[in-house]
């Protein structure tokens, strides 16, 4: 098979579809990997790595989409990538397609085979090339609350861990999910007082179970969140209702009765984010202020530690490209339901239902 991966081209995008790691994976089982020339060389990965990993370099992205038949990528292709799309190509990505129309009538159009990473699936209901970035957010969404509560970044100049003689912040995590577990897990490491909240009781016996008296677990309703937010110095926002928007959890008036200077970090806000203040901002402005609360709700939050990323993201996509490059893209499906759940697009159809339903295509 031969296998192409792009230089990701959406703003601020550094991450890479493929490691010199996992190329040297695939160049062993007989594959032709194509990548484009300073593909992975922002995040340390540079062009003579992938040679020695046996890759071809080739000089832009119509070359590699022109060489390949997988093309192996991050993020959704922007509309110069999908105009190179073919219906002899299978891409394999982030895609993100029911609020995208004009994406999804590109993909339709290109006659492509269309695997989002988001829906692939896996034996236990989980969404196992999600998970990584999922957690990558929640332990960044502590390091980013921190950094906001300093005065310098409008905070209240509070430090999460405190000091002998002086109380640690106190830290509120809605959501006790991938996101939500991440994040818990670096507010104690860094001796934060953590409170958690979920509606689902097993999430937090789970969570009472690993770590005991260090943390309290609140079963979720308007009035626990009233108390928990409005007593915090840092609220995480990790909540997921999967296939809609984020409930509006936190109001307004919770938030201007916060102390002045605390933050929030409002994870869910690919999905509109769980505070009715909550709009999304990007890695180059990632913070504003509403009724003297720090708002952080960047929504490409793994983009901001790229390497780390993109290592995290190969380690799970990795088997799945293998088994598209070895068995080619049907047999593959034909094998593993759960890869075939990933399957948005197929020669000119769409093929998953909610995306059907959201951009109007017969499913
Ligand atoms: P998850 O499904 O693992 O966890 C979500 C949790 O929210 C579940 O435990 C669920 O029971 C809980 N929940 C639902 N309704 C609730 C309520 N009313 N009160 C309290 N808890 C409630 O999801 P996840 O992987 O942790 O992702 C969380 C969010 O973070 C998603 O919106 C995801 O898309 C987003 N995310 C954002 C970024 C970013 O860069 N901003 C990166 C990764 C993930």
């Amino acid at each position: 098979m031969k296998i192409g991966v792009p230089k990701e081209i959406k703003n601020h995008e550094y991450r890479v579809g493929m490691t010199p790691a996992a190329v040297h994976e695939l160049c062993g089982h007989g594959h032709h990997v194509y990548i484009e020339a300073d593909a992975g060389s922002a995040i340390g990965f540079g062009d003579e790595d992938y040679r020695k990993a046996g890759a071809r370099i080739l000089d832009d992205g119509p070359a590699v989409f022109a060489a390949s038949d997988l093309i192996v990528k991050v993020k959704e292709p922007q509309p110069d990538e999908r105009a190179l799309l073919t219906p002899g190509h299978t891409l394999f990505t982030y895609l993100h397609l029911a609020p995208d129309q004009e994406q999804t009538d590109d993909l339709v159009k290109s006659g492509a085979t269309c695997i989002a990473y988001e829906t692939v699936t896996d034996g236990h209901g989980r969404l196992p090339l999600l998970a990584p970035m999922s957690e990558v957010a929640g332990r960044m969404s502590i390091q980013a609350g921190a950094h906001c509560l300093e005065k310098s970044m409008g905070g209240r100049g509070v430090l999460l861990g405190g000091v002998p003689g002086v109380s640690p912040a106190r830290v509120t995590v809605i959501g006790g999910g991938v996101v939500g577990q991440n994040a818990v897990a670096m507010a104690i490491g860094l001796g934060a007082q953590v409170t958690v909240l979920d509606r689902n009781m097993d999430v937090l016996r789970n969570l009472d179970h690993l770590y005991g008296n260090r943390i309290s677990t609140l079963f979720s309703t308007a009035a626990t969140l009233e108390e928990a937010v409005t007593g915090s110095d840092l609220v995480i926002g990790g909540v997921l209702i999967p296939g809609a928007s984020a409930p509006k959890l936190v109001t307004r008036d919770m938030i201007s009765r916060m102390p002045e200077g605390s933050v929030i970090v409002d994870v869910a806000i690919d999905q509109g984010g769980c505070t009715e203040t909550s709009r999304a901002t990007t890695h180059d402005a990632p913070t504003y202020v509403v009724e003297g609360v720090v708002h952080y709700c960047v929504a490409n939050m793994p983009g901001g530690v790229a390497r780390t990323s993109t290592l995290a993201l190969n380690n799970v996509t990795l088997p799945f490209i293998a088994a598209l490059a070895n068995k080619g893209p049907e047999q593959a499906m034909r094998d593993d339901h759960h890869l075939r759940n990933g399957l948005n697009v197929y020669q000119g159809r769409v093929t998953f239902r909610e995306v059907a339903e959201a951009t109007g295509y017969e499913f």
